[in-house]
Protein backbone atom coordinates (compact mmCIF):
# COMPACT_ATOMS: atom_id res chain seq x y z
CA UNK A 1 0.00 0.00 0.00
CA UNK A 2 1.38 3.31 -1.17
CA UNK A 3 2.01 5.53 2.55
CA UNK A 4 1.10 9.66 2.45
CA UNK A 5 4.13 11.41 3.91
CA UNK A 6 4.08 14.93 5.19
CA UNK A 7 6.51 16.72 6.86
CA UNK A 8 5.03 18.10 9.57
CA UNK A 9 5.66 22.37 9.00
CA UNK A 10 7.48 24.02 11.88
CA UNK A 11 7.98 27.46 11.44
CA UNK A 12 12.34 27.24 11.76
CA UNK A 13 14.47 24.51 10.61
CA UNK A 14 16.48 21.40 11.72
CA UNK A 15 18.48 18.99 11.60
CA UNK A 16 17.19 15.47 10.83
CA UNK A 17 19.21 12.46 12.13
CA UNK A 18 17.52 9.41 10.47
CA UNK A 19 18.53 6.28 12.00
CA UNK A 20 16.34 3.33 10.12
CA UNK A 21 13.12 2.41 12.26
CA UNK A 22 10.35 -0.55 11.19
CA UNK A 23 7.76 0.74 9.33
CA UNK A 24 4.55 0.38 11.23
CA UNK A 25 2.04 -2.05 10.17
CA UNK A 26 -0.96 -0.06 8.90
CA UNK A 27 -4.80 -0.58 8.84
CA UNK A 28 -6.47 -1.02 5.66
CA UNK A 29 -8.33 2.49 6.14
CA UNK A 30 -4.97 4.09 7.48
CA UNK A 31 -5.05 8.30 7.21
CA UNK A 32 -2.80 10.59 8.31
CA UNK A 33 -4.89 12.74 9.41
CA UNK A 34 -6.38 12.84 13.53
CA UNK A 35 -8.60 10.59 15.17
CA UNK A 36 -10.35 13.42 16.66
CA UNK A 37 -11.84 14.50 13.39
CA UNK A 38 -13.30 10.99 11.62
CA UNK A 39 -16.34 11.61 13.39
CA UNK A 40 -16.50 15.47 13.56
CA UNK A 41 -19.13 16.64 11.09
CA UNK A 42 -17.79 18.73 7.69
CA UNK A 43 -18.83 22.39 7.85
CA UNK A 44 -17.99 24.98 5.02
CA UNK A 45 -15.46 27.25 5.75
CA UNK A 46 -15.98 30.08 7.35
CA UNK A 47 -14.74 32.54 4.57
CA UNK A 48 -15.15 36.46 4.60
CA UNK A 49 -13.47 39.76 4.44
CA UNK A 50 -13.35 40.76 8.12
CA UNK A 51 -14.72 43.96 8.91
CA UNK A 52 -12.50 46.85 8.46
CA UNK A 53 -12.90 48.12 12.44
CA UNK A 54 -13.58 46.52 15.38
CA UNK A 55 -13.24 46.58 19.02
CA UNK A 56 -10.85 43.45 19.65
CA UNK A 57 -8.97 41.10 16.81
CA UNK A 58 -7.68 38.00 18.22
CA UNK A 59 -4.78 36.16 15.98
CA UNK A 60 -5.25 32.59 15.99
CA UNK A 61 -8.25 30.24 16.08
CA UNK A 62 -7.20 28.09 19.25
CA UNK A 63 -8.45 26.95 22.59
CA UNK A 64 -6.87 30.52 23.55
CA UNK A 65 -8.33 32.75 20.76
CA UNK A 66 -12.15 31.15 20.87
CA UNK A 67 -12.29 31.47 25.19
CA UNK A 68 -10.51 34.82 24.93
CA UNK A 69 -13.48 35.62 22.17
CA UNK A 70 -16.35 34.48 24.00
CA UNK A 71 -15.74 36.33 26.61
CA UNK A 72 -14.96 39.40 24.77
CA UNK A 73 -18.71 38.60 22.65
CA UNK A 74 -20.21 38.14 25.89
CA UNK A 75 -19.06 41.32 26.88
CA UNK A 76 -20.86 43.17 24.29
CA UNK A 77 -17.18 43.52 22.29
CA UNK A 78 -17.09 43.37 18.41
CA UNK A 79 -14.38 40.46 18.06
CA UNK A 80 -12.75 39.04 15.28
CA UNK A 81 -11.17 36.12 15.47
CA UNK A 82 -8.33 35.64 12.36
CA UNK A 83 -6.86 32.31 11.81
CA UNK A 84 -4.96 30.98 8.79
CA UNK A 85 -5.46 27.65 8.35
CA UNK A 86 -9.49 26.44 9.84
CA UNK A 87 -10.57 27.66 13.07
CA UNK A 88 -9.92 24.03 16.00
CA UNK A 89 -7.51 22.47 13.83
CA UNK A 90 -4.48 23.58 15.04
CA UNK A 91 -3.10 21.93 18.18
CA UNK A 92 -6.59 22.76 19.86
CA UNK A 93 -7.83 19.89 17.96
CA UNK A 94 -5.47 17.35 17.98
CA UNK A 95 -4.48 16.76 21.51
CA UNK A 96 -4.19 14.00 23.21
CA UNK A 97 -7.06 15.07 25.53
CA UNK A 98 -5.68 14.72 28.89
CA UNK A 99 -6.75 17.22 31.11
CA UNK A 100 -5.31 17.86 34.68
CA UNK A 101 -3.93 20.36 37.19
CA UNK A 102 -0.16 22.08 37.25
CA UNK A 103 2.27 23.12 34.69
CA UNK A 104 5.07 21.68 32.43
CA UNK A 105 7.57 21.81 35.65
CA UNK A 106 6.20 19.05 38.58
CA UNK A 107 4.37 20.48 41.77
CA UNK A 108 7.09 20.52 44.15
CA UNK A 109 9.42 22.71 41.67
CA UNK A 110 6.13 25.16 40.90
CA UNK A 111 5.31 25.39 44.64
CA UNK A 112 8.92 26.20 45.64
CA UNK A 113 8.71 29.09 43.31
CA UNK A 114 7.84 32.83 44.32
CA UNK A 115 3.52 33.16 44.52
CA UNK A 116 4.22 29.36 43.58
CA UNK A 117 1.00 28.41 45.68
CA UNK A 118 -1.47 30.98 43.32
CA UNK A 119 -0.07 29.63 40.87
CA UNK A 120 -0.87 26.10 41.61
CA UNK A 121 -4.11 27.44 42.97
CA UNK A 122 -4.42 28.91 39.39
CA UNK A 123 -4.00 25.93 37.63
CA UNK A 124 -6.33 23.97 39.94
CA UNK A 125 -8.96 26.84 38.98
CA UNK A 126 -8.11 26.57 35.17
CA UNK A 127 -9.03 22.74 35.27
CA UNK A 128 -12.21 23.17 37.09
CA UNK A 129 -12.99 26.03 34.99
CA UNK A 130 -12.73 23.56 31.91
CA UNK A 131 -14.84 21.05 33.20
CA UNK A 132 -18.07 24.13 34.81
CA UNK A 133 -17.23 25.44 31.13
CA UNK A 134 -17.87 22.08 29.02
CA UNK A 135 -21.58 21.42 31.19
CA UNK A 136 -22.51 25.37 31.15
CA UNK A 137 -22.04 25.35 27.47
CA UNK A 138 -23.61 21.98 27.09
CA UNK A 139 -20.39 20.70 24.81
CA UNK A 140 -20.58 17.23 24.00
CA UNK A 141 -16.81 16.22 24.23
CA UNK A 142 -16.56 12.71 26.15
CA UNK A 143 -15.62 15.19 29.93
CA UNK A 144 -14.85 12.46 32.18
CA UNK A 145 -12.69 12.66 35.27
CA UNK A 146 -10.60 9.23 35.46
CA UNK A 147 -7.37 10.54 36.94
CA UNK A 148 -4.10 10.37 35.51
CA UNK A 149 -1.26 7.96 36.02
CA UNK A 150 2.89 9.17 35.61
CA UNK A 151 4.89 6.21 35.24
CA UNK A 152 8.49 5.90 36.26
CA UNK A 153 10.59 4.73 33.14
CA UNK A 154 13.97 4.35 35.33
CA UNK A 155 14.24 3.62 39.49
CA UNK A 156 15.60 7.21 39.63
CA UNK A 157 13.00 8.70 37.92
CA UNK A 158 10.74 6.69 40.46
CA UNK A 159 12.05 7.94 43.87
CA UNK A 160 11.48 11.55 42.12
CA UNK A 161 8.30 10.59 41.97
CA UNK A 162 8.18 9.76 45.43
CA UNK A 163 9.08 13.37 46.44
CA UNK A 164 6.52 14.70 43.97
CA UNK A 165 3.70 12.56 45.82
CA UNK A 166 4.80 14.14 48.78
CA UNK A 167 4.67 17.92 47.31
CA UNK A 168 1.38 17.47 46.31
CA UNK A 169 0.01 16.12 49.61
CA UNK A 170 2.11 19.06 50.95
CA UNK A 171 0.00 21.34 48.54
CA UNK A 172 -3.61 19.14 49.16
CA UNK A 173 -3.80 17.15 45.76
CA UNK A 174 -5.01 13.96 46.49
CA UNK A 175 -2.36 11.97 44.52
CA UNK A 176 -0.35 8.15 45.57
CA UNK A 177 2.87 7.06 44.99
CA UNK A 178 2.78 3.32 43.50
CA UNK A 179 5.31 0.87 44.13
CA UNK A 180 6.75 -1.36 41.38
CA UNK A 181 4.12 -3.98 42.22
CA UNK A 182 0.98 -1.54 42.80
CA UNK A 183 1.91 0.44 39.33
CA UNK A 184 0.80 -3.12 37.82
CA UNK A 185 -2.47 -2.92 38.71
CA UNK A 186 -2.94 0.89 36.98
CA UNK A 187 -0.48 -0.36 33.53
CA UNK A 188 -0.76 -3.59 31.92
CA UNK A 189 3.49 -2.93 31.13
CA UNK A 190 6.32 -4.02 33.57
CA UNK A 191 8.33 -1.65 32.15
CA UNK A 192 8.13 0.89 34.98
CA UNK A 193 9.49 0.57 38.22
CA UNK A 194 6.74 2.96 40.25
CA UNK A 195 4.09 5.75 39.40
CA UNK A 196 1.88 8.35 40.67
CA UNK A 197 -1.96 8.31 40.55
CA UNK A 198 -3.26 12.08 40.42
CA UNK A 199 -6.94 11.60 41.01
CA UNK A 200 -8.53 14.48 39.85
CA UNK A 201 -7.47 14.99 36.00
CA UNK A 202 -10.07 14.19 33.18
CA UNK A 203 -10.25 13.31 29.78
CA UNK A 204 -11.98 14.69 26.85
CA UNK A 205 -12.59 14.78 22.89
CA UNK A 206 -10.13 17.58 21.53
CA UNK A 207 -11.84 17.70 18.25
CA UNK A 208 -15.59 17.96 19.52
CA UNK A 209 -14.42 20.70 22.79
CA UNK A 210 -12.29 22.98 19.87
CA UNK A 211 -15.43 22.40 17.52
CA UNK A 212 -18.05 23.07 20.56
CA UNK A 213 -16.29 25.89 21.97
CA UNK A 214 -16.07 27.86 18.03
CA UNK A 215 -19.62 26.98 17.86
CA UNK A 216 -20.56 28.76 21.13
CA UNK A 217 -18.05 31.53 20.83
CA UNK A 218 -19.87 32.32 16.90
CA UNK A 219 -23.34 32.49 18.58
CA UNK A 220 -22.11 34.59 21.41
CA UNK A 221 -21.31 37.29 18.56
CA UNK A 222 -17.86 36.42 17.93
CA UNK A 223 -16.88 36.35 14.06
CA UNK A 224 -14.39 33.79 13.13
CA UNK A 225 -12.56 33.41 9.96
CA UNK A 226 -10.95 30.84 8.39
CA UNK A 227 -7.67 30.78 5.90
CA UNK A 228 -7.45 34.50 7.05
CA UNK A 229 -3.86 34.76 7.60
CA UNK A 230 -2.59 38.05 9.84
CA UNK A 231 1.16 39.35 8.11
CA UNK A 232 1.74 42.46 9.59
CA UNK A 233 0.45 44.03 13.63
CA UNK A 234 1.07 47.97 13.31
CA UNK A 235 0.58 50.86 15.79
CA UNK A 236 -2.33 53.09 15.13
CA UNK A 237 -2.95 56.16 17.10
CA UNK A 238 -4.66 54.26 20.37
CA UNK A 239 -4.69 50.79 18.76
CA UNK A 240 -3.27 48.98 15.97
CA UNK A 241 -3.54 48.04 12.62
CA UNK A 242 -4.10 44.00 11.34
CA UNK A 243 -2.36 42.97 7.64
CA UNK A 244 -4.00 40.02 6.60
CA UNK A 245 -4.33 38.44 3.92
CA UNK A 246 -8.00 39.09 3.25
CA UNK A 247 -6.93 43.40 3.72
CA UNK A 248 -6.73 45.40 6.98
CA UNK A 249 -8.56 45.34 9.92
CA UNK A 250 -7.96 48.47 12.56
CA UNK A 251 -8.56 47.20 16.07
CA UNK A 252 -8.21 49.14 19.27
CA UNK A 253 -7.04 45.13 20.99
CA UNK A 254 -4.53 42.70 19.55
CA UNK A 255 -4.70 39.15 21.26
CA UNK A 256 -1.93 36.82 19.91
CA UNK A 257 -2.86 33.70 20.93
CA UNK A 258 -0.78 31.69 18.32
CA UNK A 259 1.44 29.31 20.79
CA UNK A 260 3.82 26.44 19.38
CA UNK A 261 2.75 28.35 15.65
CA UNK A 262 3.69 31.88 16.60
CA UNK A 263 5.28 33.95 13.54
CA UNK A 264 7.82 35.65 15.09
CA UNK A 265 7.81 38.77 12.32
CA UNK A 266 4.02 39.88 14.07
CA UNK A 267 6.03 40.81 17.17
CA UNK A 268 9.66 39.79 17.37
CA UNK A 269 9.75 40.03 21.43
CA UNK A 270 7.61 36.59 21.12
CA UNK A 271 9.40 35.28 18.78
CA UNK A 272 12.47 34.94 20.63
CA UNK A 273 10.53 33.55 23.50
CA UNK A 274 8.71 30.64 22.74
CA UNK A 275 9.96 27.81 20.67
CA UNK A 276 7.82 25.89 18.31
CA UNK A 277 8.66 22.04 18.27
CA UNK A 278 6.14 18.87 17.11
CA UNK A 279 4.21 16.52 18.93
CA UNK A 280 3.08 13.78 17.47
CA UNK A 281 -0.06 10.96 18.23
CA UNK A 282 -0.62 7.56 16.36
CA UNK A 283 -4.28 5.44 17.08
CA UNK A 284 -4.74 2.07 16.48
CA UNK A 285 -7.05 -0.18 14.53
CA UNK A 286 -10.45 -0.91 16.70
CA UNK A 287 -9.24 -3.38 19.11
CA UNK A 288 -10.92 -6.33 21.27
CA UNK A 289 -12.49 -4.28 24.35
CA UNK A 290 -10.13 -6.81 26.68
CA UNK A 291 -6.79 -5.99 25.00
CA UNK A 292 -7.73 -1.97 25.69
CA UNK A 293 -8.60 -2.47 29.36
CA UNK A 294 -5.35 -4.44 29.66
CA UNK A 295 -3.55 -1.32 28.77
CA UNK A 296 -5.20 0.88 31.26
CA UNK A 297 -7.09 -1.05 33.85
CA UNK A 298 -9.05 1.93 35.26
CA UNK A 299 -9.29 3.64 32.12
CA UNK A 300 -6.97 6.56 33.00
CA UNK A 301 -4.50 8.89 31.39
CA UNK A 302 -0.93 7.86 31.04
CA UNK A 303 2.15 9.27 30.73
CA UNK A 304 5.81 8.44 31.46
CA UNK A 305 8.74 10.45 32.54
CA UNK A 306 11.00 11.03 29.65
CA UNK A 307 12.01 13.99 28.62
CA UNK A 308 10.62 13.16 25.15
CA UNK A 309 7.60 11.65 26.88
CA UNK A 310 5.37 9.22 25.83
CA UNK A 311 1.52 9.90 26.53
CA UNK A 312 -1.42 7.48 25.93
CA UNK A 313 -4.61 6.88 26.54
CA UNK A 314 -8.08 4.36 25.66
CA UNK A 315 -10.11 6.35 22.84
CA UNK A 316 -13.75 7.68 24.62
CA UNK A 317 -15.09 5.16 23.21
CA UNK A 318 -12.34 2.34 24.86
CA UNK A 319 -12.16 0.78 21.18
CA UNK A 320 -8.83 1.88 20.85
CA UNK A 321 -5.51 3.00 22.01
CA UNK A 322 -4.27 6.65 21.26
CA UNK A 323 -0.41 6.95 21.73
CA UNK A 324 1.65 9.90 21.37
CA UNK A 325 5.62 11.62 22.03
CA UNK A 326 7.52 13.74 21.22
CA UNK A 327 10.28 11.72 18.97
CA UNK A 328 12.48 14.69 18.26
CA UNK A 329 12.95 18.72 18.81
CA UNK A 330 13.92 18.86 14.83
CA UNK A 331 11.48 18.32 12.42
CA UNK A 332 10.33 15.09 11.69
CA UNK A 333 7.92 13.56 9.39
CA UNK A 334 4.29 11.87 10.36
CA UNK A 335 5.19 8.73 8.45
CA UNK A 336 9.05 8.63 10.61
CA UNK A 337 6.95 9.84 13.82
CA UNK A 338 4.42 7.02 13.19
CA UNK A 339 6.50 4.19 13.32
CA UNK A 340 9.03 5.60 16.13
CA UNK A 341 5.52 5.82 18.18
CA UNK A 342 4.11 2.41 17.02
CA UNK A 343 7.47 0.84 18.05
CA UNK A 344 7.46 2.75 21.38
CA UNK A 345 4.04 1.51 22.37
CA UNK A 346 4.76 -2.15 21.76
CA UNK A 347 8.12 -2.31 23.53
CA UNK A 348 5.74 -0.67 26.39
CA UNK A 349 2.95 -3.46 25.93
CA UNK A 350 4.41 -6.39 24.16
CA UNK A 351 0.70 -7.12 24.29
CA UNK A 352 -0.09 -5.11 20.90
CA UNK A 353 2.65 -6.66 18.75
CA UNK A 354 0.74 -6.97 15.52
CA UNK A 355 -1.82 -4.26 15.71
CA UNK A 356 -2.51 -2.09 13.33
CA UNK A 357 -2.05 2.02 13.37
CA UNK A 358 -5.22 3.75 11.51
CA UNK A 359 -4.57 7.21 12.50
CA UNK A 360 -1.00 9.08 12.59
CA UNK A 361 -1.12 13.23 12.86
CA UNK A 362 1.30 15.82 14.46
CA UNK A 363 0.75 19.52 15.57
CA UNK A 364 2.55 22.05 16.94
CA UNK A 365 3.61 22.51 20.75
CA UNK A 366 5.33 25.84 22.14
CA UNK A 367 8.31 25.61 24.48
CA UNK A 368 9.64 27.99 26.76
CA UNK A 369 12.80 28.82 28.17
CA UNK A 370 11.15 28.19 31.67
CA UNK A 371 9.02 25.76 30.90
CA UNK A 372 6.12 28.09 32.16
CA UNK A 373 3.28 29.46 30.32
CA UNK A 374 3.36 33.30 30.25
CA UNK A 375 0.60 36.18 29.52
CA UNK A 376 -0.23 39.64 29.52
CA UNK A 377 0.73 42.86 27.56
CA UNK A 378 4.20 43.30 25.80
CA UNK A 379 4.91 46.94 26.24
CA UNK A 380 6.52 48.05 23.27
CA UNK A 381 4.32 46.44 20.88
CA UNK A 382 0.81 46.95 22.87
CA UNK A 383 -0.12 43.38 21.95
CA UNK A 384 -2.22 41.18 24.65
CA UNK A 385 -0.78 37.38 24.16
CA UNK A 386 -0.89 33.99 25.95
CA UNK A 387 0.76 31.20 25.50
CA UNK A 388 4.27 29.15 26.01
CA UNK A 389 1.96 25.96 27.07
CA UNK A 390 4.69 23.28 26.48
CA UNK A 391 2.24 20.64 25.83
CA UNK A 392 -0.05 20.43 28.46
CA UNK A 393 -2.15 23.45 27.52
CA UNK A 394 -5.87 21.97 27.14
CA UNK A 395 -6.91 23.77 30.46
CA UNK A 396 -4.93 26.32 30.38
CA UNK A 397 -5.23 27.78 27.17
CA UNK A 398 -8.81 27.23 27.94
CA UNK A 399 -8.58 29.53 31.36
CA UNK A 400 -6.11 32.17 30.04
CA UNK A 401 -7.77 33.08 27.01
CA UNK A 402 -11.23 33.33 29.18
CA UNK A 403 -9.20 35.39 31.49
CA UNK A 404 -7.94 37.78 28.47
CA UNK A 405 -11.29 38.42 26.73
CA UNK A 406 -12.48 39.11 30.57
CA UNK A 407 -9.59 41.73 31.62
CA UNK A 408 -9.82 43.16 28.29
CA UNK A 409 -13.61 43.82 28.40
CA UNK A 410 -12.78 45.07 32.54
CA UNK A 411 -15.06 42.22 34.32
CA UNK A 412 -11.61 40.62 35.33
CA UNK A 413 -8.23 39.58 36.49
CA UNK A 414 -4.87 38.54 34.13
CA UNK A 415 -4.15 35.06 35.85
CA UNK A 416 -1.46 34.89 38.46
CA UNK A 417 0.85 34.36 35.66
CA UNK A 418 0.64 37.33 34.32
CA UNK A 419 3.74 39.81 34.88
CA UNK A 420 5.96 37.12 35.50
CA UNK A 421 10.08 37.73 33.81
CA UNK A 422 10.25 35.68 30.44
CA UNK A 423 13.71 34.33 29.08
CA UNK A 424 14.17 34.22 25.68
CA UNK A 425 15.02 30.67 23.74
CA UNK A 426 17.98 30.43 21.28
CA UNK A 427 17.50 32.12 17.93
CA UNK A 428 16.65 30.56 14.99
CA UNK A 429 19.67 30.39 13.56
CA UNK A 430 21.41 29.11 16.62
CA UNK A 431 18.28 26.61 17.48
CA UNK A 432 19.01 25.21 13.89
CA UNK A 433 21.89 23.02 14.80
CA UNK A 434 20.94 23.43 18.45
CA UNK A 435 17.77 20.80 18.11
CA UNK A 436 19.37 17.76 17.28
CA UNK A 437 22.11 17.76 20.04
CA UNK A 438 19.74 18.79 22.75
CA UNK A 439 17.54 15.59 21.48
CA UNK A 440 20.44 13.60 21.64
CA UNK A 441 21.15 14.97 25.28
CA UNK A 442 17.71 14.68 26.29
CA UNK A 443 17.50 11.09 24.88
CA UNK A 444 21.28 10.15 26.54
CA UNK A 445 19.85 11.55 30.20
CA UNK A 446 16.03 8.75 29.59
CA UNK A 447 18.32 6.28 29.09
CA UNK A 448 20.09 7.11 32.91
CA UNK A 449 16.63 8.17 34.25
CA UNK A 450 17.82 11.56 34.70
C1 LIG B 1 -0.15 16.11 19.34
C2 LIG B 1 -0.42 17.01 20.54
C3 LIG B 1 -0.86 16.43 21.73
C4 LIG B 1 -1.13 17.24 22.84
N1 LIG B 1 -1.68 16.65 23.94
C5 LIG B 1 -2.05 17.43 24.99
C6 LIG B 1 -2.74 16.85 26.08
O1 LIG B 1 -3.06 15.66 26.09
N2 LIG B 1 -3.06 17.67 27.13
C7 LIG B 1 -2.75 19.01 27.13
O2 LIG B 1 -3.06 19.70 28.11
N3 LIG B 1 -2.16 19.59 26.07
C8 LIG B 1 -1.82 18.84 24.99
N4 LIG B 1 -1.26 19.42 23.89
C9 LIG B 1 -1.05 20.88 23.89
C10 LIG B 1 -2.34 21.67 23.63
O3 LIG B 1 -3.00 21.12 22.51
C11 LIG B 1 -2.00 23.14 23.39
O4 LIG B 1 -1.27 23.65 24.48
C12 LIG B 1 -3.23 24.03 23.21
O5 LIG B 1 -4.12 23.47 22.28
C13 LIG B 1 -2.80 25.43 22.75
O6 LIG B 1 -3.93 26.12 22.28
P1 LIG B 1 -3.75 27.52 21.54
O7 LIG B 1 -5.09 28.01 21.20
O8 LIG B 1 -2.91 28.43 22.37
O9 LIG B 1 -2.88 27.20 20.25
P2 LIG B 1 -3.28 26.42 18.88
O10 LIG B 1 -4.39 25.45 19.08
O11 LIG B 1 -2.00 25.91 18.33
O12 LIG B 1 -3.83 27.59 17.98
C14 LIG B 1 -3.00 28.58 17.45
C15 LIG B 1 -3.57 28.97 16.10
O13 LIG B 1 -2.90 30.15 15.62
C16 LIG B 1 -2.95 30.09 14.21
N5 LIG B 1 -1.99 31.06 13.64
C17 LIG B 1 -0.64 31.06 13.79
N6 LIG B 1 -0.11 32.13 13.14
C18 LIG B 1 -1.14 32.80 12.58
C19 LIG B 1 -1.22 33.98 11.77
N7 LIG B 1 -0.13 34.66 11.40
N8 LIG B 1 -2.44 34.41 11.35
C20 LIG B 1 -3.57 33.73 11.71
N9 LIG B 1 -3.54 32.59 12.46
C21 LIG B 1 -2.34 32.14 12.90
C22 LIG B 1 -2.59 28.64 13.91
O14 LIG B 1 -2.99 28.25 12.61
C23 LIG B 1 -3.36 27.91 15.02
O15 LIG B 1 -4.62 27.43 14.58
C24 LIG B 1 -0.94 18.65 22.77
C25 LIG B 1 -0.50 19.22 21.58
C26 LIG B 1 -0.24 18.42 20.47
C27 LIG B 1 0.22 19.05 19.19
Amino acid sequence: MARPSGLWRSPRQGILVAVPVPSAPLADDYAPTPYWWDELEQRRPRIATPARQVDAAVIGGGLTGLAAALELARSGCHVVVLERDIVGQGASGRNGGMVHPGVKVDVAALASMPGGRALWDETVAAFEGLGALVGELGIDCAWHRCGHVELAHHGRRAAHLRSVADAYTAIGEPADFLNATEVRDEVGSSCFSGGLVVHRSAGLHPGRFAAGLAAVAESAGAVLHDYTEVLAIERAGAGHVVRTSRGPVRAREVVMATNGTTDGRLVPWLGRRVLGVGSFMVATEPLDPSIVSSVSPNGRMLFDTRNFLHYWRPSPDARRILFGGRTSFAPVTVDRARDELHRALVAIHPQLAGVRVARAWGGQVALTADRMPHVGRHAGSGVVYAMGYCGTGVALSTHFGRCVGRWLAGTGDLPAFAGRRWPSVPSAAQVAGFLSIAGWWFRARDVLGR
